[in-house]
């Protein structure tokens, strides 16, 4: 049914697969041995001068971190926190094994400065990590991992997959816990921000105008932040970012970022800082990001469930909301396979060792640059990301109802929405959702949003439309109707590509830079007709009042793709409903001083020389 070009993009990325060199496999840079807080040199840096640092890479201010030689075991105590008054009992450790040989040329800067992190709090723990439950769910954990598709984690992630599986054939009063997998669980649009700040906040994106000064959040008070609703409850809150200093990868972040969370884990570089040299978008799918010889993303699962130890020392939950970018790839769904240690790691230390944790594992969207992104194939995998629910068991027979409503929802189309109502919902569970639902829809900005723990039908007898989930019917991939993929293109592209030009144009005209802000701005984009090299694939199905498009078109002289949801309606009306830039380098969203009032996504970042051949940037 596919193109062949689509079997060779799976082809590919089982290549770059085999080639996978897990961390495992590398000597250890330094140990660290978490419950004595002593750090040991390892044999992993026989061609480089090995170093540490207690200063993390925060905020964003060069020569912050001072780094000392690692010659001898060392012993750390609490008074080696950052930050003691805010986080209290958080030490930051980093190694690096500094080679001064200038690198091989194309050699990428972590060939010759690996770096090893480990974040740990500082509780000495006079409980074992098994406390008896008080007959509720005490923490929620929420993992995030960027861009992963439920077809990529199915595919790559199979030991996770496994475990999940055999888990849920043993018989109900054998297994420790369950897993539900939201086989319908659908994007709400095109990127980040447009699926995330809806699930923290229950709230559009469009609130406010997206600016990469801070990062998306956490600001604005405007927005009602799942965390601090989990605070006002009684519980410890916790963030992190696995390749990110602070929030969402940007170095700047809010100054205040650790007056917000008690516990907060800070990655260990910088997305936009270091993009020059590691461009997390553009990641080798042969090399996983690795703290010594382990994984990064298991440093951070360790980082939290000792945060959610500490918390039950004194005798609090925790809500820990987290963001795994190394799964965030242009150039295969495999990496998947980078963050399945960690993935395997927080059911171990999460679902394993405690039982008394919900822990939700979702991709805010699919792949959504690159080439696999560029196929019909692709386009359905963006829209259908990851999205389990495991819960403790004895929970879900205490809850017969709930337990009841999980299994069921796993059929029904849901949104992010859902998911903030959800675990608002989990605060008065179990209080049924028909009774505090209008209160937590009220803030939100989807009146279609329900709780997962209820059933979300909305008609007892029929499975949730698009529609009643809220969603865009343009958009949804899971409408009724049939789905083609275009293999010629009609005649009705030449007008289909015009209008998508159209819209391009008419969202960036009224930003274009002055002359007097180059370099830095927007760059003045009008996009005429006879620069456009155009259709590049796509997928039609039938649509309430006409055809209904989803296509790339491409715009040669600034090398990127737009893809758009056009509408044809019967009478031949065209309709654009949506337009996206799905380049891989997306230099229209990561535009670092975006006029103000810009759209996300539609905004050209300048940069130095001009347009990236089309060449350079499609490795
Ligand atoms: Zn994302």
């Amino acid at each position: 049914m596919y193109e062949p070009g689509v079997i060779g993009v799976w082809n590919g990325a089982n290549q770059k697969l085999q080639n996978f060199q897990p961390c495992h496999k590398r000597q250890p840079l330094a140990t660290y041995h978490r419950q004595h807080r002593v750090l040991e040199p390892g044999p992993g840096c026989a061609d480089g001068v090995l170093e540490y640092t207690a200063d993390p890479l925060w905020p964003g201010i060069p020569g912050v971190q001072r780094w000392h030689p690692l010659t001898q075991m060392l012993q750390f105590s609490t008074v080696h926190g950052v930050d003691p008054d805010r986080l209290p009992g958080t030490l930051y450790l980093e190694v690096r094994c500094r080679i001064t040989a200038d690198p091989p040329s194309g050699t990428r800067w972590r060939a010759r400065n690996a770096v090893f992190q480990s974040v740990i709090p500082s509780t000495d723990y006079t409980v074992t990590n098994n406390p008896t439950p008080d007959r509720k769910i005490r923490n929620v954990v929420s993992i995030k991992f960027d861009a992963l598709s439920r077809t990529a984690a199915m595919t790559y992630m199979p030991r996770f997959v496994k475990w999940l599986k055999a888990m849920n054939a043993q018989p109900a009063d054998e297994r420790k816990w369950r897993a539900f997998t939201m086989g319908s669980y659908h994007v709400l649009g095109h990127n980040t921000q447009v699926n995330e700040v809806p699930y923290l906040t229950g709230q559009s994106h469009t609130r406010q105008p997206f600016t990469n000064d801070h990062g998306f959040f956490p600001f604005g008070d405007d927005y009602t932040w799942i965390w601090d609703e989990y605070r006002r409850a009684g519980y410890k809150i916790g963030y992190g970012s696995q390749h990110a200093i602070n929030m969402m990868g940007y170095c700047l972040g809010l100054p205040d970022v650790a007056d917000r969370f008690d516990y907060l884990f800070r990655g260990q570089d910088c997305y936009m800082k270091t993009c020059a040299n590691f461009n997390i978008l553009n990641v080798d799918p042969s090399t996983p990001l690795c703290s010594g010889n382990v994984p990064i993303g298991v440093e951070f699962i360790r980082y939290i469930a000792d945060a959610v130890k500490d918390a039950t020392a004194a005798g609090a939950g925790v809500a820990f909301f987290t963001d795994f970018l190394e799964t965030h790839n242009c150039n295969s769904p495999m990496t998947a396979a980078h963050v399945e240690d960690a993935a395997l790691e927080a059911v171990a230390q999460l679902m394993e060792a405690r039982d008394d944790t919900l822990l939700v594992v979702y991709g805010d969207h699919g792949q959504h640059y690159g080439k696999l992104y560029n196929t019909p194939w692709g386009r359905v995998d963006h829209r259908l990301p990851l999205l389990q629910v495991l819960a403790p068991q004895w929970w879900l027979d205490e809850h017969p109802d709930t337990e009841a409503a999980l299994d069921a929802n796993q059929h029904e189309i849901v949104t992010m929405y859902d998911l903030h109502a959800t675990l608002r919902h989990l605060l008065t569970h179990p209080t049924s959702f028909s009774e505090v639902g209008p209160g937590i829809i009220e803030t939100m900005d989807n009146p279609h949003a329900r709780s997962l723990l209820d059933p979300v039908r909305t008609h007892p007898d029929a499975y949730r439309t698009c529609g009643e989930a809220g969603l865009d019917h343009a958009s949804c991939v899971l409408s009724p109707g049939s789905m083609k993929v275009i293999l010629t293109p009609p005649a009705i592209m030449v007008d289909i590509i015009e209008a998508v030009v159209d819209h391009v144009n008419g969202h960036t005209a009224s930003h274009r830079s002055p002359a007097d802000r180059p370099g830095d701005g927007c760059l003045e984009v009008f996009i005429e007709g006879d620069i456009i090299s155009g259709f590049i694939n796509g997928m039609v199905r039938a649509g309430a009042t006409g055809d209904i498009y989803d296509v790339n078109v491409r715009i040669q002289p600034y090398a990127c793709t737009f893809g758009a949801v056009v509408e044809v309606a019967h009478d031949g009306l065209i309709t654009v409903h949506s337009v996206a830039h799905t380049s891989p380098y997306a230099k229209f969203e990561t535009c670092f001083a975006k006029a103000e009032g810009v759209p996300s996504g539609m905004c050209l970042c300048q940069f130095p020389g001009g347009p990236v051949p089309a060449s350079k940037q499609d490795k």
